[in-house]
């Protein structure tokens, strides 16, 4: 009898694993692809030599996770790469806002207007990050934040919308740059606790950067995998789980699954049936003959580039693809450059470049010709670079990984009280219907992004269950 079995080898299921194998419990995992990672993983999906990371690239949440910070990841390969800027926000007269380390440089960039706003806006989070972030990604919590104070102030802050937010701001630049940030999860610039969305973002970049993993972000799955071996944990691939039988006898079973997948596996019929998916992405991955020929100076040195004109060209994009229903006729797009810092991912002198634009649910066209007229727009002579791309839209990432159900990769709407009460109203999000199985993936808090913090919560619900007599 095994004391946990974990289903899903993505970064949750595999830090789950980890933090249970530390302290002394028997563990074996259970992965249905023929390699682990879920979606931090690195494939040559177009030319030789080429190295792509289908799914994520940058790790703002990664380096400033708790739980990862707390593991010798380093110790097993795991090497963080810091761009020059973390990321830019070009816009089509040829300059661009940008996410700097430095609050000054970010500051500046948006205009003398706004730098006061932006800094006021910063500056009450950024000494306590650290405290923050273990404190917002350990939602909801039975026992007390370390630091109530800046977490209610982050609270005020960042729980309305981000359009509320950005009224801060008296120019288009920071607003730009702002709504590029809520991008990053799918939700309308009006949804709920958005604000708080772009602010994570922003102090995760002056607080710990947005690096990239040398190699790729496999690189991030195999050095957890690793170090669960090097704690006698069990990983078995190509194996997928359908029914509960399919598992050996253990005295815990963590799924690192969508909900839905979760009661269809273990037969809690109607148990998430309020649980709700967002829309999906369009992803294409690209093998180019060089670097992005990028009109701004500054986004060519920077890891995270994203592209749309300004806020309400944003602002429609993301609308068309959550409430709209149908493909932005000009797409939001979040672009990553890893060779501006690992150049081992491609051929000397070529570039890998890796780009996602929002499309709804279970949308079934190809989006690569509005995504390509966008790019021409910010970097012209971008379609003459392509030696190579592959695409994949909602079906195609569905079928790589059950996890993102009609392309929603964030396996799990973020609107509404679903963004902070996720799969189900529940102060004990990680338990379900049956006291011996548990769900870790990123459809419970603190929700969608590589840094383990589902995974270890969740950990944390099963050893209590397990010491419990
Ligand atoms: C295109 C794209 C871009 C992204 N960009 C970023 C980014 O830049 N930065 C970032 O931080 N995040 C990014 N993400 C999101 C990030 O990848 C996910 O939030 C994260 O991987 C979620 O981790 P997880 O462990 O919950 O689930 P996953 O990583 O999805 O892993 C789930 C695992 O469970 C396995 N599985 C599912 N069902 C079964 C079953 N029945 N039996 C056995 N195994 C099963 C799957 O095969 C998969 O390996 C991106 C995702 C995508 C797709």
């Amino acid at each position: 009898m095994l004391d946990a079995v974990v289903v899903g080898a993505g970064p949750n299921g595999l830090t789950a694993a980890v933090e249970l194998a530390r302290r002394g419990f028997s563990v074996a995992v259970f992965e249905a692809r023929d390699t682990v990672g879920g979606g931090a993983r690195t494939e040559e999906l177009t030319l030789p030599g080429f190295r792509h990371d289908p799914c994520s690239a940058a790790h703002p949440l990664g380096i400033s996770s708790p739980a990862f910070r707390a593991l010798p990841l380093e110790r097993y390969g795991l090497e963080w790469l810091h761009p020059e800027l973390p990321m830019a926000h070009p816009f089509t007269d040829g300059t661009a806002a940008v996410l700097s380390r430095s609050v000054g440089e970010t500051a500046a960039s948006l205009g003398p207007r706004d730098a006061g706003a932006y800094r006021r806006l910063v500056a009450p989070f950024l000494t306590r990050w650290d405290t923050l972030v273990q404190d917002f990604m350990s939602l909801p919590r039975t026992a007390l934040p370390r630091d109530p104070v800046t977490l209610a102030r982050f609270g005020l802050a960042g729980l309305p919308p981000s359009t509320l937010l950005s009224r801060r701001f008296q120019d288009e630049r920071a607003r730009t740059l702002f709504a590029g940030l809520v991008g990053h999860v799918m939700a309308p610039l009006s949804g709920f606790a958005t604000g708080a969305i772009g602010l994570v973002f922003a102090l995760a970049a002056h607080a710990r950067g947005w690096p990239v993993a040398r190699g790729g972000s496999q690189s991030i799955s195999d050095a957890l995998a690793a170090h669960l071996a090097d704690l006698g944990g069990a990983i078995h691939t190509d194996y997928e789980v359908k029914r509960l039988d399919d598992l050996p006898p253990a005295r815990a079973y963590v799924f690192d699954t969508s909900p839905t997948a979760l009661a269809r596996i273990a037969g809690f019929g109607r148990a998430f049936e309020g649980y709700r998916y967002g829309p999906g992405v369009f992803k294409i991955d690209y093998a180019l003959d060089g670097p992005v020929p990028w009109t701004a100076e500054a986004a060519r040195s920077a890891g995270t580039v994203q592209i749309g004109a300004d806020s309400a060209e944003i602002g429609a994009a993301l609308h068309d693809a959550s409430r709209g229903g149908r493909a932005p006729r000009r797409p939001f797009m979040i672009t990553v450059q890893p060779g501006v810092v690992d150049p081992g991912r491609a051929p000397a002198g070529k570039q890998v470049f890796w780009a996602y634009a929002h499309v709804p649910n279970g949308w079934t066209g190809d989006l690569t010709d509005a995504m390509e007229r966008q790019l021409e727009r910010f970097a012209p002579g971008f379609r003459d670079l392509v030696l190579a791309r592959a695409t994949a839209g909602p079906p195609e990432l569905a079928a790589r990984n059950a996890n993102y159900v009609g392309g929603d990769i964030g396996t799990g709407a973020f609107t509404g009280l679903q963004t902070v009460l996720r799969p189900r109203l529940s102060l004990s999000p990680y338990t379900t219907p049956h006291p011996a199985v548990f769900l870790c993936s990123s459809a419970t808090p603190p929700g969608p992004g590589v840094h383990g913090m589902s995974g270890h919560n969740a950990a944390k619900a099963v050893w209590r269950r397990l010491r419990t007599p």
